[in-house]
């Protein structure tokens, strides 16, 4: 055998956190992971494809039987530096964690932080406006695994601390509400969940922890589908939990007895991504806002659900814990029939249709939240029935005025129908 390049093994911590000086969040996405010792002398980790890790002897084999730990060497499953590089740059950008775990998707990664926090006998409070996936583990996969899903109503902070009893051990919280965006008081939702000793989930994939450092607001694990804004490009499938020293060994366990992993080449791409993500989110979030802004302004609009827009449901959370936004906000047309909705988005041309956001290109989904709501009123109090009936748009890196050209013709074609 030639000679092997040697790496560190054992138990790296990330680096960039403990330099003093003050570093910002685009240098922070520039610098993270890129050990040397990984990337050598190309600006990227190579793409290291592989399920054998081979050892210098047998005496080297048997002594790493004593080690489960990142940045070992030991067999496919448990990654290698594509995978390390990734999982260390996320962990930089979440301020609080001690580690991150990926998982093959953003689900796997909702399913995965569950699993790692409940035990048969459980119950588990969910947010009432989770992401409908979220909705589905809970009261299906979790029910059989014997864990009880209750629902609550984010806005009524006291029927929700009256929720809690002897079995409750963690909640589920998401940041802001799928579909129709209201933004929780996370720091008031976690801290009720903290003092009656249960385990604090959020989905933070809208604003990341760039826009909302979740570990610093009481959450103990945060989970964001990198597919969205990290892979950026619409091309890539993965998800992370963080998480502090306590919950990381626990979220590591759990997906190891799952058997999650990511392949290298998606650890890749997702690594490209993650380095003009904070780019991106500030150019989506101001394009959003010019364009949420205008369509408050329009009569064909009835509501506008958009966490940096004032008025919004919650807006005031989001001014007082978040740092960003992102391109994604949902709006209500004034007294339109579902044909018309469905008119308007078929009208669009800037805009495809079609599920997930977080890429490069500008997406329109009509949705109907009543039919995954049961704690909470959609439509909100004081709406007509008809108002049930929403547009999501993911907002991407086209020119703001040429999508709000595209809205514009949109509005004009269904006029008459
Ligand atoms: C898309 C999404 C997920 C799931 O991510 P996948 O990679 O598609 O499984 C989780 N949470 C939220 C809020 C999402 O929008």
């Amino acid at each position: 055998m030639g000679r092997r390049p040697r790496y560190t093994q054992g138990n790296w911590r990330p680096t960039l956190s403990k330099t003093d000086k003050p570093i910002g969040t685009r240098t922070r996405a520039v610098l993270a992971g890129r050990r040397e010792e990984w990337t050598g002398r190309v600006v990227n980790p190579p793409i290291w494809r592989g399920s054998t890790h081979l050892y210098e002897s047998e005496a080297e084999r048997v002594e790493c039987l004593k080690y489960n730990e990142d940045g070992r060497f030991h067999y496919g499953r448990r990654g290698s530096p594509t995978q390390w590089a990734l999982a260390e740059a996320l962990t930089e950008l979440e301020p609080g964690a001690d580690g991150t775990m990926l998982y093959p998707s953003g689900t796997a990664a909702l399913a995965g932080a569950m699993m790692s926090v409940l035990e048969p006998g459980d119950v588990l409070l969910v947010q009432d406006n989770v992401y409908e996936p979220t909705r589905s583990i809970a009261s299906g996969l979790l029910k059989r695994w014997g864990v009880e899903a209750r629902f609550f109503d984010p806005s009524d902070h006291d029927a929700y601390a009256a929720a809690f009893d002897d079995r409750t051990a963690a909640v589920m919280l998401e940041t802001p509400g799928s579909l129709t965006m209201e933004v929780p008081d996370i720091p008031r939702l976690a801290a009720i969940a903290q003092d009656k000793g249960a385990s604090v989930l959020v989905d933070n994939t809208w604003a990341t922890g760039v826009g909302f450092p979740a570990l610093e607001h009481g959450c103990d694990i945060t989970i964001t589908a990198l597919t969205k804004h990290a892979g950026g490009h619409s091309d890539v499938m993965m998800g992370a939990a963080s998480a502090g020293r306590k919950y990381y060994a626990r979220l590591r366990h759990t997906a190891q007895s799952l058997g999650q992993c990511v392949s290298p080449d998606d650890a890749a791409l997702v690594s490209r991504g993650l380095r003009t993500m904070p780019l991106r989110l500030g150019q989506t979030t101001a394009s959003a806002l010019t364009i949420a802004t205008w369509l408050q302004s329009r009569p064909e609009v009835a509501h506008v659900l958009c966490p940096m827009l004032e008025g919004s449901p919650g807006h005031e959370y989001w001014a007082r814990d978040f740092t960003g936004g992102c391109g994604l906000f949902s709006f209500v047309l004034a007294g339109h029939t579902d044909t018309q909705r469905s008119a308007f988005v078929d009208t669009l041309e800037l805009f495809g249709i079609g599920y997930s956001w977080g890429g490069f290109e500008s997406l329109a989904l009509p949705f109907d939240a009543a039919r995954i709501r049961s704690a909470s009123a959609w439509p909100k109090a004081g709406w007509r029935e008809e108002d049930r009936l929403g547009i999501r748009l993911a907002i991407g890196l086209e020119n703001a005025e040429d999508l709000i050209a595209d809205l514009d013709r949109a509005f004009s074609a269904i006029k008459h129908r």
